[in-house]
């Protein structure tokens, strides 16, 4: 016998009667079968997120269970796909259905048509355990596909065949220990609350590179690292990701969209599977996953996607990629929490969010990291980039406040710089990352000993930037010591020849470490040599007259090929100051 509708309230339905409920087991709710979930239970009262729209519903209506929690399908066919937030697949949908999407539909999500080539690897005969890998498919192009052993299965492969399978065919069977034979598939299923099994985890050590330079040099995210970064309107955020999805050395990038106003996520579906992959040259959808809540779509799912899209994202890492997963925005995934929080009559917490607002939001963030993965030696990663939202830009908000707790990287995006057009628009001064010393053995194998004491005298010059600034302001700027502008000129440099960095254009798109690293580095070599030729009594208009300025304002042009170049400019600067160098001391 099912359960039955008692109450209906927005997308939170109650019910009684169901047998044997459990926490977030899928349910379908009336006679249309809508898509539910039960997030409450006391006695024999079953509380249900309904994940579709809830018009018409009505008390008396049967509510089923299924015996499952809320779960995606894993396996190929992940790639290039638009999903919602409770993985229908949102393109096959409207071709078939039209804009709205109906009711009660059930559509799977990865094809169970498509037939893959699969290639074994593993042999019959040798015991496999969860993670171990079969063998794989050719995803897309650029993307293989592994298929292992789903964790929790172990045992001897006694049977694996090659050729051309639908996601729901087996392609080889185990014994597992108890002796049953199990079939092995392209796909399986995974509750997406379940953040999915590791070996262990390691401390991310080595820097996602993003050839972005204010990201790279002086805020560095980690690989398997976490970051937050708040999005006032017209700051650049959409550039920000985009560049992040292009040129983050990365091999799969899950993005999933909270958007406020419906047209904000048409602009994400529209835009993403236009991008290019710089690599490739390929549609950078070949290795992307999109997960899209529009406001339109109920609040239950937007609670739901972000657990969907990382857990496709563990799911890649799994098979030994590095994966980055960036969520747009958390603050409407908080307040979808929020909205169910409030029509469960939970007690509210500040703001109105619930108590468990931080623990959700941790349960997300605690999915990244660096990972042995099971069943394999090397490692893999799962970044996350979490924008956040705060209603006026304010900070202090609970849903920032909670993620600044989790996260270890903040990019103050800045409506102000935006405004004066200095992009990215990333606050040099209120940003931070606590990875970078972690990553010096990194930087110093990689690139050179000098790039973390570089950046701190860089960041060091920017901090004197904003002090100055503040006596100018009192005191006007010709009570500053010659040396003291000097910093100003040098900060102005960094901010303009190095910090500002222009996405659309060919070169300056994307700088590798080295480069910048040298860009950098002429940049402190002139404030140095400056700094001299002061000391030694040369006046500041004379240094601002050398014409070296210019060399290092068109650094940034250098493609990558004749990076070289760069280095010859520091000859061009020590050549330039050799005039104006007190005696005795040589450039
Ligand atoms: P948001 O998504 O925050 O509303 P956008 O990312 O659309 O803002 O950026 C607004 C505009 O700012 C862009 O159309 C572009 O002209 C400019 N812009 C942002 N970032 C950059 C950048 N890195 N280089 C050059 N222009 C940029």
């Amino acid at each position: 016998m099912a359960g039955k509708i008692i109450k209906v309230s927005g997308p939170l339905v109650v019910a009684r009667g169901l047998v044997n409920p459990k926490m977030y087991e899928v349910v379908k709710v009336g006679t249309l079968r809508l898509f539910g979930e039960i997030i409450g239970l006391k006695a024999d009262t079953a509380s249900i997120q309904v994940y579709e729209q809830t018009e018409g519903l009505g008390p008396g209506e049967p509510v089923d269970n299924t015996g499952e929690q809320l779960s995606v399908d894993l396996g190929p066919g992940l790639l290039r796909q638009i999903y919602d937030g409770i993985q229908r697949p949102l393109d096959l949908i409207s071709r078939k259905y039209g804009d709205f999407i109906p009711r009660g539909i059930e559509e799977p999500a990865i094809s169970r048509e498509t037939a893959w080539e699969f290639v074994p690897t593993a042999k019959p005969g040798n015991a496999v355990s969860g993670g171990t890998r079969l063998g794989y498919v050719q995803e897309t192009e650029i993307v293989r596909h592994w298929i292992l052993v789903p964790s929790g299965l172990s045992g001897t492969l006694r049977e694996l065949r090659a050729g051309k399978f639908t996601v729901t065919e087996a392609i080889g069977t185990i014994v597992d220990e108890s002796g049953a034979a199990r079939d092995v598939r392209l796909s399986h299923r995974w509750p997406v609350r379940r953040g999915r099994p590791y070996a262990r985890k390691l401390n991310p050590v080595e820097p996602l590179i993003t050839g972005q330079r204010v990201l790279d040099t002086f805020f560095p995210l980690a690989k398997g690292g976490t970051a937050c970064v708040p999005g006032p309107f017209g700051s650049g955020k959409t550039v920000v990701q985009h560049q992040l999805s292009k040129w983050a050395d990365a091999d799969i990038i899950v993005y999933v969209g909270c958007g406020e106003r419906g047209n904000e996520m048409t602009d994400v579906l529209l835009e993403f599977p236009e991008l290019k992959d710089p690599r490739t040259g390929k549609p950078l959808m070949e290795r992307t996953v999109l997960i899209a809540n529009t406001s339109n779509m109920p609040v239950a799912a937007r609670e739901a996607s972000v657990f969907t899209a990382i857990t496709i994202a563990e799911y890649y890492r799994d098979m030994g990629y590095n994966v980055a997963l960036m969520a747009d925005s958390t603050s409407r995934w908080a307040e979808a929490m929020r909205e169910i929080s409030g029509r469960l009559e939970e007690m509210p917490g500040e703001e109105g969010y619930p108590a468990y607002l931080a623990s959700r939001i941790s349960e997300f963030y605690e999915r990244a990291g660096r990972v042995v993965p099971l069943g394999a030696e090397g490692e893999a990663t799962l970044s996350v980039i979490g924008a956040v939202s705060p209603p006026g830009g304010d900070l202090s908000d609970p849903v920032v406040q909670a993620t600044l707790r989790e996260v270890r990287v903040f990019w103050g995006l800045d409506a102000k710089l935006a405004y004066a057009r200095h992009f990215p628009a990333i606050n040099w001064l209120s940003s931070y990352s606590l990875y970078s010393d972690a990553m010096g053995a990194y930087y110093d194998a990689r690139v050179s000993p000098e790039w973390i004491p570089h950046r701190a005298s860089a960041l060091r010059l920017l901090q004197e930037e904003a002090e100055l600034e503040e006596i100018v302001r009192l005191v006007g700027v010709d009570s500053l010591s010659a040396r003291d502008r000097l910093v100003l000129e040098t900060a102005r440099s960094i901010r303009e020849d190095f910090l500002h960095q222009n996405a659309f254009h060919e070169v300056d798109t994307y700088s590798s470490l080295r480069k910048q690293f040298l860009m950098l580095r002429a940049i402190l070599l002139h404030h140095e040599l400056a700094r001299q030729a002061i000391d030694g009594g040369a006046p500041l208009e004379a240094v601002l007259a050398l014409r070296v300025n210019e060399t290092i304002a068109r650094l940034k042009y250098h493609p990558e090929s004749e990076i070289d170049a760069i280095e010859a400019a520091y000859a061009e600067i020590r050549s330039a100051f050799a005039s104006i160098l007190p005696r005795g001391v040589s450039a």
